[in-house]
């Protein structure tokens, strides 16, 4: 059994960068139960959150709730700021464990592939105590930029919020060799409507991205 934590960004009092009409509390919380939701259909995995609702928890309790549960993969969702675009990832910069590095490298390219055309600012290094604190392997995401009027364009697009949760999964998928349930075991089969378009020609650009990423997608009126 593959123990994966989730750790929403942000949340509560603290509504982490805000910008563009969006909050990266609402963004981040979104994208880690899309993460848990497509990790459904995988066997002999187990998914947690740090939080499901709009709570406050600080740093050292989010690492804290992974020790306990003895998760085996630390994952922090968040959104950028400050002036840039694009997509980063990090890791401890102390001491980490080969698997943390290789961890991060298969996520990364799961994620740039998912969200292509976003620029890639590449896989670093920091001191965050979510990573520092946490015993098991751990990556923190920065999914784009949410002062950057372009980057939360696409962050306004619940189908992008879904093509950054299906880079995760994809990048677990192949760090952890997780393996799909066998279809009669699916519990639920989920629809998914991706947007509207006037112009019937980015309706159809998009299904064909989608496609290429695995996802069924087709067209109606
Ligand atoms: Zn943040």
């Amino acid at each position: 059994m593959v123990k994966i934590f989730i750790d929403p960004g942000h949340g509560g009092n603290d509504p982490g960068a805000v910008a563009n009409g969006l909050k990266e509390k609402e963004l981040t919380l979104k994208i880690a139960k899309k993460i848990q939701s497509l990790l459904g259909e995988y066997q002999n995995i187990s998914v947690k959150l740090s939080r499901t609702t709009d709570v406050y928890l600080s740093l050292s309790q989010r690492a804290d709730l992974a020790n306990k549960c003895g998760a085996d993969y630390f994952i922090s969702v968040h959104i950028n700021a400050g002036g840039g675009t694009g997509f980063e990832s990090y890791i401890y910069n102390g001491s980490v464990s080969s698997a943390t590095i290789a961890y991060q490298n298969v996520m990364h390219q799961e994620i740039m592939k998912a969200i292509s055309g976003v620029k890639d600012r590449g896989k670093k290094r920091a001191n965050y105590a979510v990573l520092r604190e946490t015993k098991m392997p751990a990556i923190l995401t920065e999914n784009l930029f949410i002062d950057n009027s372009s980057d939360a364009g696409k962050l306004k697009s619940d189908a992008f919020l879904d093509q950054i949760a299906f880079g995760h999964v994809q990048g677990l998928v192949k760090a952890f060799g997780l393996k799909k349930k066998a279809a009669s075991n699916q519990k639920e089969v989920y629809r998914v409507q991706v947007g509207a378009f006037a112009d019937r020609k980015n309706a159809e650009k998009l299904a064909a991205e989608l496609k290429k990423k695995g996802y069924p997608a087709f067209i109606t009126k």
